[in-house]
């Protein structure tokens, strides 16, 4: 598959480079350069990944891609990865059953053997992967790639502002391969680092001399957004005919992959974003405005507290059928004043097929209720909002799939706090306690309350160049 710039002004890339550039050199995001032809689901998983990803990164080899997949699924506790649940008018797809208990264990657990592949083929030396995290995506990221031959990860954290159990995850993750360092700052300054990484003539030139590539391992790189596709078309043999999808979003990577899906054939009506508090891409949906002049709302959905959601620009591409100029001119005006609206056909597609709503924190945590009292199914936060969501939009008449994006043992104490209506304790393993005894259900993550520190490097945001190259091996 060849891949064009959102923007562009970036030549054509056939998936290898695509892939290993992540953001294009002109900073838009890779699309498909031609229409998708259908792709009909296989019989299982396992199959309609492989499908996807040979259509996506079909200059790959192709042995080496069937290997990828299957070390990938090995990753994960069901034998062909994802679970259905269903639960009234609502179908309920568990990705979070590989090593993070979030469904970027999808992407994240094949995104380093298609990087490592790519650079191969690219005469490359491997990979260096640099990556800013607020929770999920590190620990999602280096449980992926420990131990990939050809690779080498390093997540940066902010030391403080990440619950307990996000915090172990990295720290205890094993892997020679793997680092996380805790920066002393926030999140935005763990980012800013990365950025700054990124733009150093001097960690450049160290990859160059070392012959290895420089990536990272965000929601724009195309390795991670396509094999989420593979998902939703599995999800449509299952449904067995015309559904909606509802999708927790935050980067809009998820729900991209869902609107792909639909463009290989997937019988997909009505798209529903699902926002938190946070809820720009709500309000762009509803009215064409995207408006990230707004104050910051913390949580209790985390992976989705974002202003900026980098995926919305290949839908702006999509819907104008490719005109690269106008997406140009909105993201440069998001950049330079931090809005922008469209109007007209775009607008009109839009409304047409895509539908959205939000929940504040208590919201999030009456739906937690809600859906453990009429079906005895724990949902985590985010899940919880598709499913608020989905209240709020007039019915359709098709069922609809909700994309449950996390475990909610990831998010004890919210999800005890729903139950309960109590204080829950500060400490993440002790509310996994009371959770599991007042749930009677079997708690995961637990083991990792007394797992061995592997990783305990904090550094002041001045140190932090260096603990990059030392961490990269540069
Ligand atoms: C990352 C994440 C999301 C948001 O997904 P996007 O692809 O960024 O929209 C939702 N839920 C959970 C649990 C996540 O980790």
């Amino acid at each position: 598959m060849d891949y064009v710039s959102t923007r562009g002004m970036a030549p054509q890339a056939a998936a290898p480079q695509a892939l290993l550039a992540g953001l294009a050199p002109d900073g838009g995001l890779y699309v498909p350069a031609r229409p998708l032809d259908p792709l009909p689901p296989g019989p299982t998983f396992r199959d309609t990944l492989l499908a996807v990803l040979l259509r996506f990164f079909g200059e790959l080899p192709h042995p080496a891609l069937a290997q990828a997949v299957d070390a990938a699924l090995a990753r994960f506790d069901l034998p062909d990865a994802l679970a259905f649940r269903d639960c009234g008018d609502a179908v309920f797809l568990e990705l979070f059953h590989g090593p993070t208990l979030a469904f970027k264990d999808i992407a994240l657990t094949l995104l380093p053997h298609l990087l490592a592949l790519a650079s191969a083929q690219t005469g490359g030396g491997g990979v260096r992967v640099l990556t800013a995290t607020s929770g999920d995506t590190g620990s999602a990221a280096m449980a992926g790639f420990a131990d990939v031959p050809g690779a080498r990860l390093l997540a940066l954290y902010p030391a403080s502002g990440i619950s307990e159990v996000q915090r172990r995850q990295m720290v205890c993750q094993p892997g020679a391969n793997v680092a996380a360092i805790g920066l002393r700052g926030n999140f935005d300054d763990a980012q800013r680092a990365v950025k700054a990484a990124f733009a150093d003539p001097e960690l450049r030139a160290r990859a160059q001399a070392a012959g290895c590539h420089l990536t990272s391992a965000n929601s724009i790189n195309v390795g991670r957004l396509f094999p989420q596709v593979a998902y939703y078309l599995h999800a449509a043999a299952r449904m067995g005919g015309a559904f909606d999808v509802c999708v927790p979003t935050g980067n809009f990577g998820d729900i991209l992959a869902a609107w792909y899906a639909r463009l290989l054939g997937a019988p997909i009506g009505r798209l529903a974003v699902a926002c938190n508090a946070n809820r720009v891409v709500c309000d762009f949906v509803r009215t064409g405005r995207y408006d990230a002049r707004r104050p910051f709302h913390v949580t209790n959905a985390p992976s989705m507290d974002i202003l900026v959601s980098s995926n919305v620009e290949r839908l702006l591409w999509l819907l104008t059928q490719g005109n690269a100029v106008k997406v140009r001119t909105w993201q440069g005006q998001l950049q330079a004043e931090g809005w922008f609206q469209i109007e007209g056909y775009p607008l009109h597609d839009l409304r047409a097929d895509w539908a959205a709503s939000w929940a504040d924190p208590e919201e999030t945590e009456r739906a937690i209720a809600d859906v453990w009292e009429r079906f005895g199914y724990l949902i985590d936060p985010h899940t919880a909002i598709a499913w608020k969501t989905l209240r709020d939009l007039p019915p359709t008449g098709r069922p609809t799939l909700i994309a449950a994006t996390a475990s909610p043992w990831k998010f004890p104490r919210a999800v005890l706090r729903a139950l309960t209506r109590q204080t829950p304790p500060e400490d993440d393993f002790e509310a996994m306690e009371a959770l599991a005894a007042h749930t009677r259900l079997a708690p995961s993550l637990s083991h990792l309350r007394h797992a061995p520190i592997l990783h305990d490097r904090v550094a002041d945001l001045t140190q932090a160049p260096q603990a990059i190259l030392d961490a990269l091996a540069l």
